[in-house]
C-alpha cells in the first residue's frame, strides 16, 4: 500500500571526502578538487560527471553553513527539512556563482596549510560508538524524551586521564625519541617499524595509575537524556559530540551515535510524512455511504464515506499524518476502504439479499485489468 518515496542519499562527508570533524578550509579545499574535477565545463555530455559535481555542491553547501551543517550531523538528511536539500542546488536558494569565486579567487593566494603536529604530540582520539534505540511508533511522530544507559569508557577520575599515580603525565619515549616509530635501514630501503616500547604513542608512563594501568580510561555507564525530536524517520542518527569513548591518556573522546528504529504500530504504517491505515466497511454501507469515527494518531477522525464507494479506494485525510521534522505542516492520514463481503448470511439476510440481486444487472464479461483500473478513477 502506498509507496516509498525515501531514496538514500550519500553522506555529505563521504562525498567530499573528508572526516567528520574537517575544519572549514579542509571542507573548502575539498570541495574545490570535486568541483575541479567534475565541472561541467571539464566534461562536456557526462551526466555522471554533472551528477558528482551537483553532488558535491550540495554536500559544500551544507556542510560550509555551521547551522546546517549542525543539523545534519545531529539528525543526518532528515535534519534539513522534509524536502532534504530541495530540488537541487541548481533550483535556486544559494548562488553557486559566489561559492565558485570564493573559491577560484583565493587558489593563487592560499599556501598549503600543514595540518596535525609530529606523531607523538598527536594524542589518540576515542572511539565513536554507536547506540541503538528502538522508540514507539507515535513518539517517532510526536517526539519523546528518553533517558539511556550508555557503557563507555570515560576519563579516568583517579588520575583525570592523565595514566600516571603521580600526575606528572608521560613522558617522552627514550627509544624512539617520541617519534613512535624506529627506522631501520636495510639496504637501499629504510623501514619504519612502530616503537615496541611506547606502542608507537611516542610517550611513556613511568608510575602507571593503578586504577586505569595507565590508560588514562576506565569502562563506566553513563545516563544520556536523549531528546527525539517530532517526525524522526526510522534510521535517523543523532549525534553527541563528545559522548564517546574517552581517548587514551586524555586524549580527544569520540562522538556517540544514536541510531533509531520505530516499533510498529497496530495499524498505522508510515511512509515519510503520511499515515495509511485499512478499513473495512460493509456492502451497505459501501453502497448507501456513512458517517463514523475512527481513532487518529492525533485523536478521533470524522470519515464519511460517500454513496457507492468502491472497495480499495483511499481517503485522503488532510494534515492528520507526521509532522515534518524542523519545519511547519504535516502529512496526510490515507484510509483505504475495503468492503467486505459476508461469508455466511442468515436465512433473512439471505433473502434480503437474493432480492437485490432481482433488481441489479452486471455485466459479466471479462474486461482488461488496465481498463478496470480507470473505471476505478471514473467512480472515485
Ligand atoms: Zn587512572
Ligand atoms: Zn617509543
Amino acid at each position: 500500500m502506498g509507496s516509498n518515496k525515501k531514496v538514500s542519499k550519500a553522506d555529505y562527508y563521504e562525498v567530499l571526502g573528508v572526516s567528520r570533524d574537517a575544519s572549514d578550509q579542509e571542507l573548502k579545499s575539498a570541495y574545490r578538487k570535486q568541483a575541479l574535477k567534475h565541472h561541467p565545463d571539464r566534461n562536456p555530455g557526462d551526466h555522471a560527471a554533472e551528477e558528482k559535481f551537483k553532488e558535491a555542491s550540495e554536500a559544500y553547501q551544507v556542510l560550509s553553513d555551521a547551522d546546517k551543517r549542525a543539523a545534519y550531523d545531529r539528525y543526518g538528511h532528515a535534519g534539513l527539512g522534509a524536502q532534504g536539500f530541495g530540488a537541487g542546488p541548481f533550483a535556486g536558494g544559494v548562488d553557486l556563482g559566489d561559492i565558485f569565486g570564493d573559491l577560484f579567487g583565493e587558489m593563487f593566494s592560499m599556501g598549503g596549510v600543514p595540518r596535525g603536529g609530529s606523531r607523538a604530540q598527536r594524542q589518540q582520539r576515542g572511539d565513536d560508538l554507536r547506540f541503538d534505540l528502538t522508540i514507539d511508533f507515535e513518539d517517532a511522530i510526536f517526539g519523546a524524551e528518553t533517558e539511556v544507559k550508555i557503557r563507555r569508557l570515560g576519563t579516568c577520575s583517579v588520575c583525570k586521564g592523565q595514566g600516571s599515580a603521580s600526575g606528572r603525565g608521560p613522558s617522552v619515549c627514550s627509544q624512539c625519541q617520541g617519534h613512535g616509530q624506529l627506522r631501520y635501514q636495510q639496504g637501499f630501503f629504510s623501514v619504519a617499524r612502530t616503537c615496541a616500547a611506547c606502542g608507537g604513542a611516542g610517550s611513556v608512563i613511568s608510575d602507571p595509575c593503578t586504577a586505569c594501568r595507565g590508560e588514562g580510561r576506565a569502562a563506566t555507564e553513563i545516563k544520556l537524556n536523549v531528546k527525539v525530536p517530532a517526525g524522526v524517520e526510522a534510521g535517523t542518527r543523532i549525534r553527541y559530540a563528545g559522548e564517546g569513548d574517552a581517548g587514551r591518556r586524555g586524549g580527544p573522546k569520540g562522538d556517540l551515535y544514536i541510531i533509531l528504529a520505530i516499533r510498529p504500530h497496530d495499524f498505522f504504517e508510515r511512509h515519510g510524512q503520511d499515515l495509511y491505515c485499512v478499513l473495512p466497511i460493509s456492502f451497505p454501507q459501501a453502497a448507501l455511504g456513512a458517517e463514523f469515527e475512527i481513532p487518529g494518531i492525533d485523536g478521533p477522525i470524522d470519515i464519511r464515506i460517500p454513496e457507492g464507494t468502491q472497495s480499495g479506494r483511499e481517503l485522503r485525510v488532510r494534515g492528520r499524518g507526521v509532522p515534518h521534522l524542523n519545519e511547519k505542516g504535516k502529512g496526510d492520514l490515507i484510509v483505504k476502504v475495503m468492503v467486505q463481503i459476508p461469508r455466511k448470511l442468515n436465512r433473512a439476510q439471505r433473502e434480503l439479499v437474493t432480492k437485490l440481486a432481482e433488481t441489479m444487472t452486471v455485466d459479466n464479461k471479462p474486461t482488461s485489468p488496465g481498463l478496470m483500473e480507470k473505471m476505478k478513477d471514473l467512480f472515485n
